[in-house]
């Protein structure tokens, strides 16, 4: 096999898909596995859509999922520039030898005539293509469309009798007629290239080995092959990647969920349980395995394994991947990220000091195994933070109004007030031995507490609430749940 050099060549006209991330990542592991060049070329020549802005956040998006290039935009490299409107004179020399050798002709076909054909194709019920009407003027017709104000585009002669055969990795062989294709155009009137002409002439000049790309890519490849020809150059190997679907078998979209990277990276969900469902989106170790960390992804990926049938979004499949991830990590890490949340909902402000970051950390760690994204953190915390817990629910209210309530929240105060700090050994004591004295279950014992505490029937391990909340806060949210209870007080309360 020659050296692996393959590229990731967005379009940057909107933002970063699911698709072209699955793309990028498959032609990363693609390169890295065979320790070869993975390249980022930037196609903007459609320069109504494309933006620095859609660019640059490809780019961060691509950096973030932990995909690096050897050459590229930013990087640098012997075959730059990577931008494809920067390659403007590079593209010149080769239009020059396809118009030269005939490959190519001017046309001065305008939109309505264009139109005009198309329509008269369809209704005939054949497939619209460009049927050749500027083929063959002569250079006086040529000279005559342009002095009455006619600016060119060029096309792409496709000899009508040929068939394309395509060998694909993934999709085995494709052929494709050349009658069915019609002459294209490889540069626009305004002098910019088309895709399909500036694609080959990169890809050829960058050494690349091969073109891994969207399905959706694949009714372009005879063309480029055409080119490849007629400029004569080898073609690099191709390989398809199926489309993803959604669960409901209709082409992805926003309807089965976010479908832009960032989207997800500012949910919070991690960039390797993210690059793990890519992977899985179309290609498979083999086996059972479905949690593989890049490093397991570079050593397994094969091209061989990548299906031919489409691939299907399961966003429940990421969300058990990012929990498991979120389960994983490093506590700080996961801090670190959770605590613009926070900051978000008006929990905490930055910067904050070691001792409130040490806080935040338990409080972080108390819940983050409820965890899907880390957004949802805000979801867990609230009465970590309020001063006041709203007791909501119909079973959290008849838990706090029972009958046993106050007896539960004044000896569990009783015996807090005797300890100077708390930690999970005593905690867990204490409500054993209220339990005891009162004769009560311990299930009981710790709703009615949990209630008092967080004003909900559920939530992190009670000890760790506790130990989190602090002897102070705890024994005045219990004195506070037993003013519910007229003619009660709080046993710590009466004392002071
Ligand atoms: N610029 C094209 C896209 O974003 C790349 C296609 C290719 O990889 O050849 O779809």
């Amino acid at each position: 096999m020659l050296p692996v050099r393959v590229r990731f060549a967005p379009s940057p006209t909107g933002p970063f898909h699911i698709g072209g991330a699955r793309s990028a990542l498959f032609n990363w592991l693609f390169a890295r596995h065979h320790g070869g060049k993975f390249i980022v070329r930037i196609e903007d020549t459609d320069q109504g859509r494309s933006t620095l802005e859609s660019e640059e956040n490809i780019l961060a998006a691509l950096k973030w999922l932990g995909m690096d290039w050897d050459e590229g935009i930013q990087v640098g490299g012997p075959n730059g520039p990577y931008r494809q409107t920067e390659r403007l004179d590079i593209y010149r020399q080769y239009i020059e030898q396809l118009l030269q050798n005939g490959h190519a002709y001017r046309c001065y076909c305008t939109e309505e005539e264009l139109a005009e054909e198309r329509e008269a194709l369809l209704r005939r019920g054949e497939m619209p293509r460009y049927l050749g009407r500027c083929r063959n003027l002569s250079p006086e017709e040529c000279s005559r469309m342009e002095s009455g104000g006619r600016l060119p585009v060029l096309r792409f002669r496709v000899p009508g009798d040929k068939v394309i055969n395509i060998k694909d990795i993934v999709r085995g062989g494709v052929s494709f007629e050349c009658s069915g294709i019609g002459d294209f155009i490889i540069l626009k009137s305004d002098g910019m290239p088309t895709y399909n002409f500036a694609v080959v002439v990169d890809d050829h000049l960058m050494s690349i080995s091969h073109v891994i790309r969207a399905e959706e890519h694949l009714p372009n490849t005879p063309r480029q092959v055409l080119i490849y020809e007629a400029l004569g150059w080898a073609p690099p190997e191709f390989a398809h990647v199926s489309l993803i679907l959604g669960k409901d078998r209709s082409k992805m979209s926003k309807r089965h969920g976010a479908t832009a990277i960032e989207q997800y990276r500012d949910k919070g969900y991690l960039p390797e349980a993210l690059d793990n469902f890519l992977a899985l989106l179309g290609w498979s170790p083999g086996g059972e395995k479905e949690i593989l960390s890049m490093e397991e992804l570079k050593q397994q990926f094969s091209l061989e394994k990548v299906a031919k049938s489409p691939a299907v979004f399961d966003v429940d499949k990421l969300n058990w991947l990012n929990g498991y991830y979120i389960r994983q990590s490093p506590i700080k890490r996961i801090t670190d990220l959770a605590i613009s949340y926070l900051e978000n909902a008006g929990y905490v402000s930055s910067p904050l000091s070691q001792e409130r970051y040490e806080w935040v950390k338990m409080v972080v760690d108390s819940v983050r195994e409820y965890l899907v994204c880390i957004e949802e953190i805000t979801d867990h915390v609230d009465f970590f933070f309020v001063n006041e817990v709203n007791i909501e629910g119909d079973e959290a209210k008849d838990i706090i109004n029972g009958d046993q309530a106050p007896a539960i929240l004044m000896a569990t105060q009783k015996k807090l007030a005797a300890y100077d700090e708390l930690n999970h050994d005593c905690v867990k004591d204490i409500l054993k031995e209220v339990g005891k004295e009162l004769g009560v279950k311990r299930k009981q014992i710790f709703m009615t507490i949990r209630v008092a505490l967080t004003g909900s029937t559920h939530g992190p391990d009670l000890s760790q609430v506790m130990v989190i909340l602090g002897k102070d806060k705890v024994i005045s949210r219990l004195g506070r749940a037993l003013q519910r209870f007229p003619g009660m007080s709080s046993f710590v309360k009466e004392e002071v």
